[in-house]
């Protein structure tokens, strides 16, 4: 069957009757953006007019809001508790019925074991008939309750799974045995999934899909009006909980010093010491009426944590500028709780680095908190500068339909579309090799592409990396981004040579940082595992083959030739 777009949101809410705050908040989102959907969804319908969507079979199961995972979210939905999962979580369930897809909706084992055809009460019993969906977005706690649920049937079906997983996992993590025997264990991870079916809130590591959510979008009219309500002394801070505040004073302080601070923060009575008295706190408000405080203010201001939340874009959808601290040394799962356990290496230079390296100035300024001269100066100049309100395109309630639909028209996880790691000269697809005039540079013509693969083969630029460099960051330096996709094409003696990389032992093992190869040494290395191909994978001394592409502007999860 064809998948239609759909416009009217009511029976996707109906579908989600219940008495939790979560849903509530859910609910109330999802029929705010109603409109904002609906055209989106005309948009994007009008531009893939001539495209067959087929319409899949999709089960959404929300781990961590089932009872059975013990639910900590719900009873702190208005007590200043983390909401942007709940964000994401209702944009996902939104998208995926605006496309059009036939969808069943899940928050407890109960539903789940229904909607699997699993008698309850039976624990890990096998499916017996076929799989009824074709695809299962969950989180990892989903993951747990199904593999309980499922038994081993759950591993035949593993790749129509997607785990929406906030921060990401690297590959490293995700392997069962690499990360047993290389430190790699954490919390989470180590499911053997194919990498891209972890869906992260922000393009973290292109080693995952980049799901996102979506921050609502002003019209002109709103803009206009937005720019002159602005109050170029008020500032917003960030922190819905007391915690957020601690040891916040000093800056807080010279704020205050030129503007009037704004706070959404929930405490029961008496105003905790942590809040200076010059705050003017409003309690945690509906996301409206957030939005209404947000387009009169002209500063949004960062503490520290929460990391990489929703409520920055929103702001700076709304005309602030947000203020936030970078950090030196940059926050991991080495030096800080929050990460620590968390199935990914990932170094944060800042509270939010998404905002400084996408956005950045003059929308965004990120300073050292530490430095209060720097601090003050920032703030001057931010109540003399003028911005216009700011979303980037992947933001978008189109910008999200766009990426979703790609992914479900072209991600493919259970029939594997590309030979796998050729490793003999003869296999190599090497009449696509083009040396490019750059010299550690190699193109694909952009009238060749592989039959299924996805990204095209076109898409492709092979590049080298520093000694000790991530081909994340070896592809962003060439303003391009890392395709794991594009790995097991690479992944061969042929390339080496190529290249001209002097190699006087070629071997082929299983690590997160091959191909690659050791120049002083002249040793090359050539990948033995697939789902260790990494993109954030880096190693002394070491320089790596980093397969990149090219971006479209604004949706940096699809290259120019991805539609
Ligand atoms: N939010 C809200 N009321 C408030 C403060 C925040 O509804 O008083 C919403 C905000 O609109 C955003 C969401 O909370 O979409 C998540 O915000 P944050 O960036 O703080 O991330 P979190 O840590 O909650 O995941």
């Amino acid at each position: 069957r064809q998948a239609a777009f759909r416009t009217d949101l009511t029976a996707l809410l109906e579908q989600m009757s219940t008495g939790k705050e979560s849903l509530k908040f859910m609910k109330r989102r999802i029929h705010h953006l109603a409109r904002q959907w609906a055209q989106a969804a005309n948009r994007l319908a009008q531009r893939l007019k001539d495209k067959w969507r087929e319409q899949k079979l999709v089960l959404v199961h929300v781990g961590f809001l089932t009872e059975e995972s013990g639910d900590e979210f719900s009873p702190r939905v208005l007590k200043g508790g983390p909401l942007g999962e709940m964000v994401q979580w209702a944009d996902i369930l939104t998208s995926l019925y605006v496309l059009g897809h036939s969808l069943k909706v899940s928050f407890s084992v109960k539903e789940l074991q229904g909607f699997l055809g699993v008698p309850p009460g039976r624990g890990s019993c096998p499916l017996t008939g076929p799989l009824p969906f074709d695809l299962i977005y969950t989180d990892y706690l989903g993951l747990q309750q199904m593999k309980q649920n499922m038994g081993l049937s759950l591993k035949k079906h593993r790749c129509r799974i997607r785990v929406i997983d906030t921060f990401g996992t690297e590959p490293a993590y995700n392997h069962e045995e690499y990360a047993t025997l290389h430190g790699f264990r954490t919390n989470w991870g180590y499911w053997n999934l194919n990498p891209k079916q972890y869906m992260t809130m922000f393009p973290h590591t292109p080693d995952n899909s980049f799901m996102g959510f979506v921050t609502e979008e002003l019209n002109e009219t709103e803009k206009e009006e937005t720019e002159r309500g602005k109050q170029h002394r008020m500032a917003v801070a960030y922190g819905k909980e007391v915690s957020m505040w601690k040891g916040k004073e000093k800056f807080l302080e010279i704020l205050h010093r030129h503007m009037e601070i704004h706070s959404t923060v929930y405490y029961e009575q008496q105003r905790p010491q942590e809040i200076p008295a010059f705050i003017k706190n409003h309690g945690i408000l509906p996301q409206l009426q957030l939005q209404q405080l947000l387009r009169k203010a002209k500063l949004f201001v960062g503490m520290g944590f929460p990391y990489e939340g929703p409520a920055p874009l929103e702001a700076i959808a709304n005309g602030c500028i947000f203020l936030q601290p970078g950090f030196n040394p940059p926050h991991s799962s080495l030096n800080h709780a929050f990460f620590k356990g968390k199935p990914t290496s990932r170094e944060i230079s800042s509270q939010h680095p998404y905002a400084e390296r996408y956005i950045g100035r003059p929308h965004v300024i990120t300073v050292d908190y530490n430095n209060l001269e720097e601090f003050e100066s920032a703030v001057l100049e931010i109540i003399k500068v003028k911005v216009k309100p700011y979303l980037p395109y992947e933001y978008t309630c189109e910008g999200m339909l766009e990426r979703l639909y790609a992914y479900i028209h072209y991600q493919d996880f259970c029939t594997p579309d590309v030979p796998v790691a050729p490793q003999n000269a003869s296999e190599v697809p090497r009449r696509y090799l083009v040396r490019l005039p750059n010299s550690m540079a190699f193109g694909w013509p952009a009238n060749m592409s592989g039959p299924l693969m996805w990204p095209p083969l076109s898409a492709m630029q092979l590049w080298v990396s520093e000694e000790g460099q991530s081909c994340t960051e070896q592809c962003q330096y060439r303003n391009l981004v890392c395709e794991p996709a594009f790995f097991s094409l690479i992944n061969s003696k042929d390339v080496f040579q190529q290249l001209q990389i002097q190699c006087d032992q070629m071997e082929v093992e299983m690590n997160h940082v091959f191909p690659g190869f050791s120049s002083s040494k002249k040793n090359c290395f050539l990948q033995k595992e697939p789902l260790l191909f990494s993109c954030a994978g880096f190693k002394h001394k070491h320089q790596r083959l980093c397969p990149c592409r090219d971006f479209r502007a604004g949706q940096v999860a699809l290259c120019t030739a991805c539609l």
